[in-house]
């Protein structure tokens, strides 16, 4: 991910602050020195305006610009941090948090929702053969290939160690369950290339559609993620590699 530069209405508020903190100082600098001329008259009129003008002018847009870039720079970091809470470190997808921030999100937007969990098949052995590393290796290759079969605007994020989340605002089921049993063919299908040669690995897949109660009330997104899971363990169950459709 990208790290993004600050805001323009953070920049926009900097230079307007600026500018009024800059023209504030030279003006209350220059209406002291007129009002001193005014009731001494024995100073250089010309020569103190000047200095009274320039020494503000100088010293407060150096100060100021000090102040607005360490502003910058927090905000900066800021942003970062921002970034690293809601990414996880290993695949640069989302990670849970910001997962379910995002089905928080929809849930206000709309009703319709597919939603599968997918989790990898015996991740262990997969860290027995190929040491952590490997193990890792193999994560990344995994998110990378959600990343490019699914469609842009589904939600794609790492929920857990080798558990993904993938989530879209559609009411076509049947669509929906089609790109995933694609996706898990083509994930059986392409091997991680090791060191120790190409290494096949699959996944099973727990599918559940939001339930509209009633033609009203849509279905509370945590029970439809609990049965999104009991579809996959019933996927597990049925000897894994598979997509299993909640009830
Ligand atoms: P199943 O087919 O039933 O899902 O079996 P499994 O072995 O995949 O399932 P289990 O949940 O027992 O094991 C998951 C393993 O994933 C255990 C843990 O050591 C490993 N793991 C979790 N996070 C990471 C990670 O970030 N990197 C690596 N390399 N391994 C991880
Ligand atoms: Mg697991
Ligand atoms: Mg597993």
């Amino acid at each position: 991910m990208e790290p993004r530069s600050a805001s323009p209405t953070l920049r926009r508020r900097l230079w307007r602050t600026g500018a009024a903190v800059v023209g504030g100082s030279v003006f209350a600098s220059a209406c002291f020195a007129h009002l001193s001329f005014v009731q001494f008259g024995t100073i250089d009129y010309t020569g103190t305006m000047i200095a009274a003008s320039l020494i503000p002018l100088i010293v407060a847009s150096a100060a100021f610009g000090w102040i607005a870039s360490l502003t910058l720079r927090l905000d900066a970091s800021r942003r970062e941090l921002e970034r690293l809470a809601l990414q996880d470190p290993l695949t640069g997808l989302s990670n849970r948090r910001a997962a379910m921030a995002q089905l928080d999100a929809w849930s206000g937007e709309t009703e319709a929702l597919a939603l599968a969990i997918a989790d990898i098949d015996f991740f262990k052995r997969v860290n027995d053969r190929l040491g952590h590393d490997g193990g890792d290796a193999s994560l990344i290759h995994f998110a990378a290939m959600l990343r490019r079969m699914l469609p842009a605007g589904w939600l794609v994020a790492r929920i857990g160690g080798e558990e993904f989340l993938i989530a879209a605002q559609t009411s076509d089921f049947t669509q929906f369950s089609g790109t995933i049993e694609t996706l898990r063919r083509t994930v059986a299908e392409t091997p991680l290339i090791t060191s120790a040669g190409p290494y096949n690995l699959t996944a099973s897949f727990g599918l559940a559609e939001r339930r509209i109660a009633g033609g009203r009330d849509a279905e509370p997104t945590d029970r439809l993620i609990t049965r999104a899971d009991m579809a996959l363990y019933a996927a597990k169950q049925a000897g894994r590699n598979r997509i299993e459709k909640a009830a």
